[in-house]
């Protein structure tokens, strides 16, 4: 996996650190992690480095177009590895889960809007807000706990 990640690196013209290696490791794990996960996860893994520099590194690979980052309405920005395929994202309005939802299309732009006159649509960032399988499992224990 590093040294796969070492040639990512290096193709899209980033030198191989450390950093950067670990950063790319923690989102192989932890898809839609936020740069302050990223950071507690690689401390706990004895890393040490500082919330600065992990979003240092985020903001390279970002550039760089290995990373996708989005950021869910009243939250940080998320950092993933899923990139290319214009996929969206489910978010649970409770807990704050994050999951990926194809598109349909597959590509950008996949809506195309009623845009202002000479605006080109690049991509539609998509988000759906919801309500989990968990928190709406609990939901229904509640209304009937209150029931009883
Ligand atoms: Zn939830
Ligand atoms: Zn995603
Ligand atoms: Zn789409």
């Amino acid at each position: 996996m590093t040294k796969a990640d070492g040639e990512l690196l290096r193709a899209r013209g980033l030198r191989v650190t450390q950093g950067r290696l670990a950063v790319l490791d923690v989102l192989e794990q932890r898809p839609h992690a936020d740069a302050e996960s990223v950071h507690r996860t690689l401390a706990a893994q004895g890393h040490d480095t500082s919330v600065q520099s992990v979003h240092n590194v985020l903001g390279d690979l970002t550039a760089a177009g290995i990373v996708r980052r989005f950021a869910p309405a009243r939250s940080a920005a998320r950092y993933e590895r899923r990139i290319d395929d214009n996929h969206h994202h489910a978010v649970c309005s409770r807990c704050g889960r994050i999951d990926d939802v194809d598109c349909v299309v597959g590509e950008a732009p996949c809506l195309h809007a009623d845009a202002p006159t000479g605006f080109t649509v690049l991509a539609a960032e998509v988000t759906f807000v919801g309500i989990c399988a968990t928190c709406a499992q609990t939901q229904i224990l509640d209304t009937k706990r209150s029931d009883t």
